[in-house]
């Protein structure tokens, strides 16, 4: 009997009491739970504590040193491990590295697996839209109605339209996620506009699938797995060399996967690419001039996906880039690195407590004085805009990969 099969076995022998045996990965994190010293650090820093109070959100350390260590437990839990945004600050101040997020997707997994009966139903439905189009949002019934609404998209940006060239062996595969890929077309096309015009040799995939990041924070792991192999095998038929994405949920968990499952193209946010393949004195030539009318005061937001999952790094890139950018002054907000409330799904059946988490970044952000916000994620992009609408305020919102395309000139 092979380790695999081990593992099934004992698996079916559990399957009665509600328990599944722990993968080797996911032991790591569950070995990081029992390490917790109870110091109570990262309750001071979460921000759905902040926002709803610990009456509703028991926070980090109730997660770690009570609610993580057996199934009774997860199924008590049901009520607020789905209100976890999975922004990772958790993780980022604990002296002893306990992996809170992962210990929070882990725990949804089981529940999804044996108690069903109490996963969120925005969740359902979101698995019905993933198992029918391998896409996490409703795709356009008619193309040529997508195909309208992004040449409006673009004609109002000012950004010409690059066609899709699907080849083998190219470079580099664009890979925009579903959001881009099915609603904000824009970021999609701007990306393509800024990889042409430093003669970047690239495809996209031939049919578009999920990189499986929101069935994993749903916890339904099958699905999770079977997409992550999909793509993998995509991938790996195109032969490309690296994958580039603007999502920034995407970059972490496609990063992640390629590391864990010997995929053998590293993935780079478009950000990180620009700054470490194409270089800044490529960049700095590709700016376009700016009249004193076009200048603009911006504030930045870092997405969690890419500070707190994947490296700080590639924020100071963005802040490079913006510095380089004539007419563009730039003013930090201080909560420009506290989550926006967006991830962890917790907009899918709690509203409330996402738009609740948003709330200190807004009145900083108005603080600043700035006209503009612009972020290198379209969700981060979608849940700020739609509050800020809400709150009546003028301050508009970019995603970053626009507001770049915007400014660059062809070479
Ligand atoms: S990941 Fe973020 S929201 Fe979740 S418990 Fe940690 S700090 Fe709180
Ligand atoms: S910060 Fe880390 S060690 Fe301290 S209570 Fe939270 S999980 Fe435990």
């Amino acid at each position: 009997m092979n380790e695999d099969e081990a593992y099934e076995y004992v698996k079916n022998t559990l399957k009665k009491e509600l328990i599944t045996p722990y993968h080797a990965d996911e032991l790591e994190i569950v070995k990081s739970v029992s390490c917790c010293i109870n110091c109570g650090l990262c309750i001071n820093h979460c921000p759905v504590v902040a926002a709803i109070g610990l009456d509703r959100f028991n926070g980090p350390r109730s997660i770690a040193v009570e609610l993580s260590r057996s199934p009774p437990e997860y199924w008590s839990t049901a009520d607020k491990i789905y209100l976890c945004t999975g922004c990772g600050t958790c993780r980022e101040v604990c002296p002893k590295n306990v992996d809170i997020p992962e210990i929070v997707n882990l725990i949804r997994a089981r529940i999804f697996e044996h108690r069903p009966d109490l996963v969120p139903k925005g969740f359902m439905l979101v698995k019905e839209i993933i198992a029918e189009h391998n896409l996490a949002f409703e795709p356009w019934v008619d193309r040529e109605e997508k195909a309208e609404s992004r040449d409006m998209r673009l004609e109002r940006l000012g950004l010409p339209h690059i066609p899709d060239v699907v080849k083998k062996n190219a470079e580099v595969l664009f890979y925009p996620g579903c959001q881009a890929e099915e609603r904000t077309q824009e970021v999609r096309e701007a990306a393509k506009v800024i990889l042409d015009l430093f003669a970047v040799d690239f495809t996209v995939l031939d049919e578009f699938s999920c990189c499986s990041l929101p069935s994993h924070l749903m916890g339904d792991e099958d699905s999770a797995r079977n997409l992550a192999k999909q793509l993998k095998k995509k991938v790996k038929k195109l032969g490309v060399k690296k994958v580039v994405t603007t999502c920034a949920g995407c970059t972490s968990n496609l990063a992640d996967l390629a590391e864990r499952d010997n995929w053998g193209t590293p993935t780079y946010h478009l950000l990180e690419f620009l700054a470490e393949e194409i270089g800044f004195d490529r960049i700095k030539q590709a700016l376009k001039e700016q009249t004193p009318s076009q200048s603009v005061h911006v504030s930045v937001h870092d997405p969690c996906h890419l500070i707190r999952h994947t490296s700080r790094r590639i924020m100071d890139y963005a802040m490079d880039i913006l510095s380089l950018m004539p007419g563009v002054k730039v003013t930090e907000s201080i909560t420009h690195d506290s989550c926006c409330g967006g991830g962890g799904m917790v907009s899918y059946h709690s509203r409330d407590v996402a738009d609740a988490v948003v709330k200190e970044n807004l009145i900083s952000l108005e603080e600043t004085g700035a006209e503009r916000l612009v972020t290198p994620c379209p969700l981060c992009t979608a849940q700020i805009e739609s509050n800020l609408f809400k709150s009546g305020s003028s301050i508009e919102v970019d995603d970053l990969t626009v507001f770049l395309a915007q400014r660059f000139s062809k070479e």
